[in-house]
């Protein structure tokens, strides 16, 4: 008897990404793509539906951040057990890399929701004796160093993976690939349907794409043109040999370089992206494809506070299961909301002072910042005239939390945290400042409930959806936001939170704006209001908590992507 036996029969749907935050202990995540993967993990086992997970071991993890005196970011690997944490599964496949074979073995993670929902997710390993010793780390590290190595772990995912499922048993109708890393995929269905050659429909093509865009489904996330995989046709025939034409996979991903997500585009019958705004941009670049729109979510019962957890129960006690109930939020009484808010906060300053000795006030506001430290994100934006900020908290005195690691190859995000750094400093006399260190799904939880206003300034239209915004939200905590990705959805002005600027105003008067809405509308209702702050809140998690949740997210994918 096999763990997958339950499984194998109702099975129908695989979900593929490079990374998946199944759990804080288990480090196969680096930041948004991968949480939204776990969120989608969770919400499908709450709804019980068909769906095979597949991943990369990564051994190694992503990345553990300390931060040094100077504000310096040291990088260091992450390792966690695997062997604690999932189970091996007797099977193997292998794929030809640089003319060897690569085995991978599989593990298990089985995760089970509250009401008896149960899905398996598949962890492929590279890390066996029987490889070449080069070829044992593979898939050791998230996002391992290198375009080489980067096309190795996305063979070992798509091609792979599919192998992987098929050796299990499994008998998939529909492939979800989670961004492009996995377009692989599609490329290994295809070469079971070559055209015979005196078809007269063959023109351009040697295969029939159809049958194979009948089973993909494809959700892009990066509206970033440097953020899409390219790999160089030399390096593709010399890692993967012959598996696929070159002149055909030209037509299919690129004339000069494999872009995966063209390959996914062109191979996927269903191609989404992840706010409606995002699949505005993401039609602008790719011009020709029809994008259309599931804004992401996240998953309520991961990420409400228990202090808020306890609240919606007495409003709506099927709120874990159905989140639209929270509608009913608004009928909570005030000194509750407040209450629950005090606990969370108390838990974000125990946590400010023990990861950085900041010792922070329960009675002034805290704004959060936390996200990947990266240019387009601005974190440094808020600080980007210290005098103003002074005066602002002159008169109204506030507090500021940030956190978010940059990718060990980012320089310039590396410069920005020693930038918030040498900030804080200068600014600790005046308002407070906390860096904490090791942004991760643990810390997250504590900061999105802890806050009172969650900051967000990217410049547009690069945020593809952004979902910190909406943890913040279901625990009563405002956004003031750019509007770009899901907040120019979500914004209500003075009802959800604020936006910074107006939509499509130039990223240049942002922070005149961001300072403008603090001094003038944010903080004084904050200090001089505070039936308004509270009625606000309890509009937050009514109007956003309500809507912006991936049970909701993954109806939609059900009904509309799934069952074509
Ligand atoms: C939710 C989350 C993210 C994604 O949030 P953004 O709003 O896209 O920045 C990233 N990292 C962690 C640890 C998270 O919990």
């Amino acid at each position: 008897m096999s763990p997958l036996d339950p499984f194998l029969g109702r099975t129908r749907i695989a979900y593929l990404s490079m990374e998946i935050a199944l759990d804080p202990a288990i480090h196969t995540y680096s930041g948004g793509l991968g949480i939204l993967a776990g969120d989608t993990v969770r919400s499908c086992a709450d709804l019980e539906l068909p769906v095979v997970f597949l991943t990369l071991a990564s051994r190694e993890g992503y990345l553990r951040q300390e931060i040094g005196p100077e504000g310096q970011q040291i990088d260091h690997p992450d390792p966690w057990e695997l062997e604690t944490h999932t189970t091996p599964l007797d099977a193997a496949v292998a794929v030809r890399i640089k003319g060897r074979p690569v085995w991978i073995r599989p593990w298990l993670y089985l995760h089970a929701c509250p009401h008896g929902g149960c899905v398996p997710v598949i962890l492929l390993d590279t890390r066996l004796e029987v490889n070449a010793p080069e070829d044992r780390g593979i898939t050791d590290q998230l996002y391992g160093d290198g375009a080489a190595l980067r096309l190795k772990q996305e063979a070992v995912l798509g091609i792979g993976g599919e192998r992987m499922l098929r050796a299990l048993g499994f008998e998939i109708e529909t492939y979800h690939l989670n961004e492009g890393h996995a377009a692989l995929l599609p490329l290994s269905l295809l070469r079971r349907h070559r055209l015979p050659a005196d078809r007269p429909d063959r023109r351009l093509y040697s295969y029939d794409t159809d049958p194979v865009r009948g089973r993909c489904v494809f959700t892009t996330h990066t509206p970033v043109e440097a953020g899409h995989d390219r790999f160089p046709y030399d390096l593709v025939t010399c890692t993967l040999g012959d598996f696929f034409e070159l002149d055909q996979l030209r037509l299919l991903a690129g004339e000069e370089a494999l872009n995966m997500t063209r390959l996914a585009l062109n191979l996927s019958g269903r191609v989404n992206g992840v706010a409606a705004r995002h699949a505005e941009t993401t039609r602008r670049m790719f011009p020709g494809y029809r994008v259309r729109a599931i804004t992401n979510g996240v998953h309520v019962p991961t990420w409400a506070h228990p202090a808020f957890a306890r609240l919606f129960q007495t409003v709506a006690p099927d709120w874990a299961h159905d989140p639209d109930t929270l509608l009913q939020a608004d009928k909570l009484p005030a000194e509750a909301v407040w209450a629950a808010h005090a606990e969370a906060k108390a838990a974000l300053i125990e946590e400010a002072g023990r990861r950085c000795g900041v010792m922070l006030q329960p009675d002034l506001p805290i704004l959060a910042f936390a996200r990947r430290m990266t240019g387009y994100k601005r974190p440094d934006l808020l600080f980007s005239d210290p005098e103003k900020l002074r005066a602002i908290a002159a008169r109204y005195p506030f507090q500021i939390v940030l956190a978010g690691k940059a990718h060990p190859k980012d320089e310039q995000g590396k410069t920005l945290i020693r930038a918030l750094h040498d900030h804080a400093h200068a600014l600790r006399s005046v308002v407070p400042v906390a860096f904490l260190p090791g942004y991760d799904m643990a810390l997250a939880k504590v900061m999105v409930a802890g806050a009172d206003v969650w900051l967000n300034t990217p410049v547009p239209p690069m945020e593809a959806s952004g979902t910190s915004g909406m943890k913040a939200a279901l625990n009563g905590v405002p956004n003031l936001s750019v509007l770009d990705g899901w907040w120019a959805e979500g914004c209500e002005e003075g009802v959800t939170g604020w936006a910074i600027g107006q939509d499509g105003s130039p990223p240049g008067e942002h922070a005149l704006d961001l300072y403008e809405k603090l001094e003038t509308r944010i903080l004084p209702l904050w200090h001089d209001d505070r039936t308004r702050w509270i009625w606000m809140m309890k509009q937050v998690i009514a109007r956003i908590g309500s809507r912006f949740h991936s049970q909701r997210m993954m109806r939609r994918y059900a009904t509309e992507a799934y069952l074509r």
